[in-house]
């Protein structure tokens, strides 16, 4: 269904023979579709912060501004080339991931670690959005994977569940075994994602709400690299939302054994 086939033949020797290449090329239409997407993506995130740019150093050139103008194009300046570092370095995680089967130095390690560590570096950002951030993880939990993934991991969802919050509002980790996994929750009392959205959430560059989410800060990248994470390691990640109510996201991944640990996250 869907699919679009090309169809070659060639008649030889008299009608004696008839050779028919039958070509699945709904596939390689699909696939150039996305490539040519991604480049429009691509292109359109990079544009966005050239422009400000730009029209910041032009403004910045003429004599007769006064030192407070000044400095504000100097914060555009610092703020626009924050988001291209973001978008380069979330870009680069992202093939990389594409590029991955496996990881050949996963070893076991502790999702009570990598949480801490996330929430620690979010904590200014929790505090500028007033909300806040508990954990409720099992320290006997383990996963065999690399620290700085799982970290990466636990971070953009938790970076998300804060960024997409109201003031006051909170977000809870729980991480436990759940049938024979680990199993991680990251609820928040923000937003919610309308149940339209959900199938397409963890796609590159797929915003719910694109201007809303370029203000907020992110690269439309987060989700999809959690995917790809969860999925190197033999997991996954599932959603639930209602709007105006919070979301809840749940990664699932295999447990490992603890005692092989060679964690290098700091404590
Ligand atoms: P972004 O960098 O835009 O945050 P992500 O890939 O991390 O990109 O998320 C994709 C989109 O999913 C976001 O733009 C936002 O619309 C929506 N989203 C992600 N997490 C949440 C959340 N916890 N609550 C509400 N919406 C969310």
């Amino acid at each position: 269904e869907g699919q679009q086939f090309t169809v070659y033949a060639a008649v030889a020797e008299e009608d004696k023979c008839v050779l028919a290449v039958v070509s699945d090329i709904s596939r390689m239409k699909r696939l150039e579709q996305m490539r040519s997407e991604f480049v429009g993506n691509v292109t359109h995130e990079l544009k966005t912060p050239l422009t400000s740019i730009r029209a910041s150093i032009e403004l910045l050139k003429s004599e007769n501004r006064d030192a407070e103008t000044r400095a504000y194009f100097y914060d555009v300046l610092d703020m626009e080339a924050e988001r291209l570092q973001h978008l380069i370095d979330d870009m680069l995680a992202l093939s990389r991931l594409e590029n991955m089967r496996e990881d050949p130095a996963a070893h076991p390690v502790s999702v009570a670690k990598a949480v801490a560590a996330s929430v620690k570096r979010l904590k200014p950002a929790a505090q500028k959005n007033e909300v806040t951030v508990s954990c409720q993880v099992d320290p006997a939990l383990y996963v065999c994977c690399s620290p700085m993934r799982l970290e990466q991991l636990f971070g953009n969802l938790i970076e998300n569940a804060v960024k997409y919050n109201r003031p006051g509002g909170t977000v809870t980790v729980t991480g436990a075994v759940q049938r024979e996994a680990a199993a991680v929750r990251v609820q928040d009392t923000g937003i919610g994602i309308a149940p339209q959205h959900i199938p397409r959430l963890f796609e590159r560059f797929y915003r719910v709400d694109t201007s809303r989410s370029r203000e907020i800060g992110g690269t439309g990248l987060g989700l999809s690299i959690v995917k790809h994470i969860a999925v190197l390691y033999g997991g996954d990640i599932s959603v639930e939302s209602k709007v105006g109510e919070g979301s809840t996201f749940t990664v699932r991944l295999p447990l490992a054994c603890p005692k092989a640990e060679n964690n290098s996250l700091p404590d």
